[in-house]
């Protein structure tokens, strides 16, 4: 079986870039037709910018709605719940609701998806490969994203969220795993435990792909587990909101763009589109029509590489995570924001100042909170506020008292200490 080639619709995939493009211009008109009729807060949001929906005829046109930052769709959901007037359907239309820290409300429309499946077949998977699927099943949509798209790639998925290693191994030897969705670095912690067990997990494992995303790959991360199963191992790249938004192909070097949705490099500060190569946040229109969310800023950072790929698709490339263009920082695959500490400690008495600081030791994250209290606080507080900080973050944090004084005065709440090699 060939998993290096092909394409799982090779007439378009392999269509020319500015072909493509004018088929995204159309879908674009249709979409934005529908939301400034149907969504009230895409209506307001042209409105206020004095745009129409008949001023957007072409993808450039696009540079004149602003940039809904990820931040302002809270704002939205909080004021308008739960979703902000960004609703284009009746709730009879809506199969699935998400959510995510934020809190963010994500709807997904009745038989819409989330675009994975290209990604997927991109990175090796193909009809019949039993897949499990290591995505949290709960509350945020990246189980449900790919449990659809390995279904409608015709690969059996295994939900087995994020199980214990032991169990993990058992699947995949019993049902015979050929493809692996999650983080990369999970993999490598099943391939430790494998070797621990005396599991060779070349010989004994039947892994051949492997796709990751939500935590940026290191090439030696990639080369680690590549090598430790004998799989190919992809990755991916899209939001909770959004849904697959470029993926990696066999060849690699940065990730194709999708067609179901329009991806704009823009200056984080103006909202104006920049040219091919320059740095700038990933700012996304997409083609739902239950959940139309029309320029989107993802507030990642990312480049656009438009040279020819291998592979023969003729999308161009995002050049893969380039950075976060504010404090929304992603730790353990699920985001972190200065919102969410200043909600948990809230209602506490003498603590003055906190900062998360997150690291990174061997491939995995870490987040620790570090709180400064005023005099040495009881015992009682400071189990209370760990309880709360574990809550609200939803991810494992250590809690580090400090004395008044000691964090720097410079306004940020979340740090990100990590260096990606
Ligand atoms: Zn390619």
């Amino acid at each position: 079986m060939d998993r290096a080639r092909g394409f799982l619709d090779e007439a378009v995939e392999t269509r020319s870039w500015e072909e493509q493009q004018a088929g995204l211009a159309a879908r674009l008109r249709e979409v934005v037709a529908h939301a400034y009729a149907n969504a009230p807060a895409v209506k307001a949001k042209f409105d206020e910018a004095g745009v129409g929906p008949d001023d957007i005829r072409s993808i450039a046109d696009l540079a004149r709605v602003p940039v809904t930052p990820k931040a302002q769709l809270v704002e939205l959901q909080q004021a308008d719940p739960p979703f902000g007037g960004l609703l284009a359907v009746p709730l009879t239309e809506v199969s699935r609701v998400f959510r995510s820290p934020g809190p963010i409300y994500d709807p997904q429309g009745k038989g819409e998806g989330w675009g994975w499946e290209e990604a997927l077949f991109a990175a090796g998977f193909r009809p019949g490969d039993v897949s499990i699927n290591t995505f949290s099943y709960h509350m945020t949509p990246a189980g449900m994203m790919f449990d659809d798209a390995l279904l409608n790639l015709g690969c059996p998925a295994v939900p087995t969220g994020v199980g214990d290693r032991e169990t993990q191994l058992e699947i995949m030897q019993r049902a015979g795993v050929k493809g692996f969705v999650g983080m990369a670095s999970f993999l490598l912690q099943i391939g430790e435990k494998a070797r621990e067990l005396g599991i060779d997990p070349r010989t004994d494992l039947s892994i051949a792909s492997a796709f990751v995303t939500a935590e940026p790959l290191p090439d030696s991360l990639r080369a680690q587990v590549e090598d430790l199963f004998g799989c190919v191992l992809r990755q991916g790249y899209g939001t909770a909101d959004c849904g697959c938004i470029a993926y990696e192909c066999f060849h690699k070097g940065g990730m194709h763009v999708v067609r179901r949705a329009i991806v704009e490099i823009v200056d984080p500060t103006t909202g104006q589109p920049l040219p091919d190569g320059e740095i700038g946040e990933v700012v996304v229109t997409l083609f739902n029509r239950a959940y139309p969310l029309i320029r989107f800023g993802t507030g990642d950072l990312s480049a656009i590489d438009s040279g020819a790929c291998a592979c023969g698709r003729r999308s161009p490339k995002l050049r893969g995570w380039l950075g976060r263009a504010d404090q929304l920082v992603k730790v353990k695959g699920m985001f972190v924001h200065p919102g969410q500490l200043q909600a948990a400690l809230a209602g506490f008495e003498g603590v003055s100042r906190f900062r998360a600081v997150v690291t990174r030791e061997g491939n995995r994250d870490r987040l620790t909170v570090k709180v400064e209290l005023a005099g040495a606080g009881d015992e009682g507080l400071k189990a209370a506020m760990e309880a709360r900080l574990r809550e609200v973050l939803r991810i494992g944090a250590e809690v580090a008292w400090v004395a008044a004084g000691t964090l720097p005065e410079d306004g940020r709440v979340v740090e990100d200490a990590r260096t990606w090699d």
